[in-house]
C-alpha cells in the first residue's frame, strides 16, 4: 500500500488514528430534465413534499442534538428551518419549475449554483463558509425529493471521516454520534463549522486538504495529526508507534490545560486578570469556557447575516443574543454591532464595490448609512440585556461625532422600548472599538463618552503601520512591538484608565504570550483572544509578578526597534521565570 503525506489545515488538535470512513456527497444534477405543463402541478406537490420532510428531519436531529450535546449545537438547525422558510428562495424555485418546465432537480441545482457564484465572489474566509448552510438545506430537500434507506450509524464506529465537504447538519448529526475518532476534509477552513464542533468535541480533524477523498479509499488506514496540520495514509508500523506515542502526550497534556482552566486567573502577587473570549457562532460559548474564558470579550455578529438570503429580523437578532447571555451568565457578553461592509459585502443588500473596501463604508460607517438595520440590532441587543450581563461594541469608530450619533440612536431606540414597558438593562454598558488610529490619537476624549473601549490591535496595527493584515508581502512590517504601536496602546489603556474606564484588548495581540505580558504592563486586566489560546496566555500571567513584568516593560520601551524591545523583555523576563513561555506539544 502507498504511504501518503498532505498537509491542510489543523483546525482542531490531537492525534487520531483509524480506518477511513468515506462520506458520500450529494450531486446536484448536471441534467435539465423537462416536464409536460400537465405535470407541473404534481411536480411543484412533489417539490413541497420534500421541503415538509426535511422539515420534520431537522426538527427530529433538532431534539436529538440538543439532548446529546445541548442547545448552542442545536441552534444551527434553527438557521435552517428558517431558510426552509424563506419566501424567496421558495418563490424562486417555485418559478424555474413552472416557467422553465423542469423537475424539481434542476432547479435546485440551478438556485444551488447562484449562490454559490455569489458567496465565492465574497473575499471574506467567514463569509465564504456560509455558502455551506444554504447548499447544505438544498441538498436535504434533493435527497428528500425520493424516499431513502438510512445510513448505518454503526458502520463509523471507530473510524476516522473522510469526506470532501461535510455539510454543517451532517456535521453536527455525525460528529455528534460520539463514535468516529477524527476528521478529515478536502474542503474548509479555521471557521468552517465542522472546524468548530470538531473543537468543541475535541475530535482531531484536518481541513483543506484538496484532493485527498480521491486518493484513499473505505478501509484505508489514516492517522490525523491536528495539532500539526497533517494526515497520512496507511503509514509503517514504526510510524504508527512514533504517533501512537504522540497521542498519549497530547492526552497528557489536553489534561494539564483543563486544570489550567480552572486555576484562578492571578498574577504571582495576586493581580486578578480576566481571559475573555472571541467567538463567531453561538455555538462556541460552552467550549469557550472550558479552555477557561470568564466571558465572551467579542461576538462577532456578522453570521446573523448569513443564514440565509434574507436580512435577520429583530427577533432572529434577539433569540442569537438572549440564547449567548444565558449560556455566559453571569459571566459578561461583549455583543459587536455588525462589522461589514467593504469586502465583507453582503448579497441581500446590494452594495456597490468600492476601490479601497478597508478604507470605505463598513462598520459603524455602514450601520449609521443603514439606520434601521442598525437601530434593529440594538433594538434586539437592548431586549436580551435583561439578565445585566450584556455590553455593546461599536466597531471601526472614527471621531467623536460618530460616537455621539450612535448614543443618540440607542437613547431612542431606549425609549421607545420604555414606551412599550419592553424590559431591558437600563445601565448596559456601550463601549467603542479603538482601531483607527485617529480615534486611538484622541482615546482620551473618546473614553469620557462612553462605559469602556477595547482595542482591535489586528486593524490598529494594520492602518497605523500601513500594513495589510492579510497580506504576505508585507507581513514582515507587521510588528505589534513596533515602538510606536506600543506607544499608542499604552497611551490608549492609560487614558482609559485615567477616565477611570473599563479597557480589554479583543486583537490577535492579546492572544500571544510576550504580546500579552507589554499589555499587563501597560495596566490592562482584561484580554480577550480566540479560546483555544487562553491556557498558554493563563499559564504565561500566571508565572509572573506584575510590578515586575511593569518595570521590565517601562525599561524595554526606551529602545528604539521592535527586535531590541522583544529581545531585551525576552531576556528579563526568562531570567526571572524561565517556565513563562513553555507549555505542552501544542506550544
Ligand atoms: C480587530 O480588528 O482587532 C478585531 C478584533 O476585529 P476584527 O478582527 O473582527 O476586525
Ligand atoms: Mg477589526
Amino acid at each position: 500500500m502507498d504511504i501518503i503525506r498532505l498537509r491542510g489545515i489543523g483546525v482542531s488538535p490531537g492525534i487520531a488514528m483509524g480506518e477511513v470512513r468515506l462520506s458520500a456527497p450529494v450531486i446536484f444534477t448536471g441534467r435539465k430534465e423537462t416536464i409536460s405543463s400537465r405535470r407541473i402541478d404534481n411536480e411543484l406537490r412533489r417539490m413541497k413534499r420534500a421541503i415538509a420532510r426535511t422539515r420534520a428531519e431537522l426538527v427530529k436531529i433538532k431534539g436529538e442534538i440538543k439532548k446529546k450535546m445541548g442547545d448552542e449545537h442545536a441552534f444551527i438547525f434553527d438557521a435552517h428551518l428558517l431558510i426552509l422558510q424563506d419566501k424567496s428562495l421558495l418563490a424562486s424555485l417555485e418559478r424555474i419549475i413552472r416557467e422553465d418546465r423542469v423537475k424539481t432537480e434542476w432547479a435546485l441545482s440551478q438556485i444551488n449554483n447562484k449562490y454559490l457564484r455569489v458567496f465565492e465572489a465574497i473575499n471574506d474566509e467567514y463569509f465564504r463558509q456560509r455558502k455551506s448552510d444554504i447548499s447544505d438545506v438544498l441538498a436535504k430537500v434533493y435527497r428528500n425529493l425520493e424516499a431513502r434507506k438510512k445510513a448505518k450509524e454503526t458502520d463509523e464506529a471507530d473510524k476516522i471521516l473522510v469526506a470532501h465537504e461535510l455539510l454543517p447538519s451532517e456535521a453536527a448529526s455525525r460528529l455528534s454520534r460520539g463514535t468516529i475518532l477524527g476528521v478529515a476534509m478536502d474542503m474548509g477552513g479555521q471557521t468552517s463549522h465542522t472546524a468548530i464542533l470538531a473543537r468543541s468535541l475535541n475530535l482531531p480533524a484536518v481541513v483543506g486538504l484538496h484532493n485527498l477523498t480521491q486518493l484513499v479509499k473505505n478501509g484505508d488506514y489514516l492517522i490525523v495529526d491536528g495539532t500539526d496540520g497533517e494526515i497520512i495514509v496507511n503509514p509503517p508500523l514504526a510510524v504508527r508507534k512514533e504517533f501512537a506515542g504522540k497521542r498519549e502526550k497530547y492526552n497528557t497534556y489536553r489534561k494539564d490545560l483543563q486544570k489550567t482552566a480552572r486555576l484562578p486567573s492571578a498574577t504571582l502577587d495576586g493581580e486578578k486578570f480576566y481571559p475573555l473570549a472571541n467567538i463567531e457562532l453561538p455555538e462556541e460559548v460552552n467550549n469557550a469556557f472550558s479552555y477557561g474564558a470568564e466571558g465572551i470579550g467579542l461576538f462577532r455578529s456578522e453570521f446573523l447575516y448569513l443564514r440565509g438570503s434574507l436580512l435577520p429580523s429583530e427577533d432572529d437578532h434577539f433569540a442569537v443574543y438572549s440564547r449567548i447571555a444565558k449560556e455566559a451568565y453571569p459571566a459578561p457578553v461583549y455583543i459587536r454591532t455588525i462589522d461589514i461592509g467593504g469586502e465583507k459585502a453582503l448579497p441581500q443588500l446590494n452594495i456597490e464595490k468600492e476601490p479601497n473596501p478597508a478604507l470605505g463604508l463598513r462598520a459603524i460607517r455602514f450601520s449609521l448609512r443603514n439606520k434601521d438595520l442598525f437601530m434593529t440590532q440594538l433594538r434586539a441587543i437592548l431586549r436580551a440585556s435583561a439578565l445585566g450581563n450584556m455590553r455593546v461594541l461599536i466597531p471601526m469608530v472614527t471621531e467623536l461625532e460618530e460616537v455621539l450619533e450612535v448614543k443618540h440612536l440607542f437613547e431612542e431606540v431606549k425609549q421607545g422600548l420604555r414606551d412599550h414597558k419592553v424590559k431591558f438593562d437600563e445601565h448596559i454598558p456601550l463601549g467603542i472599538m479603538i482601531e483607527v488610529p485617529a480615534a486611538a490619537a484622541v482615546a482620551d476624549i473618546l473614553a469620557e463618552h462612553v462605559d469602556y473601549l477595547s482595542i482591535g490591535t489586528n486593524d490598529l496595527i494594520q492602518y497605523y503601520l500601513a500594513v495589510d493584515r492579510s497580506n504576505e508581502y508585507v507581513s514582515y512590517l507587521y510588528k505589534p512591538l513596533h515602538p510606536s504601536v506600543l506607544r499608542l496602546i499604552r497611551f490608549i489603556i492609560k487614558a482609559a484608565l485615567k477616565a477611570g474606564k473599563d479597557v480589554t484588548v479583543c486583537g490577535e495581540m492579546a492572544a500571544d504570550p510576550l504580546s500579552a505580558l507589554f499589555l499587563l504592563g501597560f495596566g490592562l486586566r482584561k484580554f480577550s483572544m480566540n479560546p483555544i489560546f487562553i491556557p498558554k496566555f493563563k499559564k504565561a500571567l500566571r508565572s509572573v509578578d506584575s510590578r515586575t513584568v511593569e518595570k521590565v516593560i517601562r525599561d524595554a520601551l526606551k529602545l528604539n526597534t521592535a527586535q531590541a524591545i522583544e529581545e531585551y523583555v525576552i531576556e528579563e523576563i526568562l531570567v526571572k521565570y524561565p517556565g513563562v513561555f513553555l507549555m505542552g506539544p501544542t506550544s
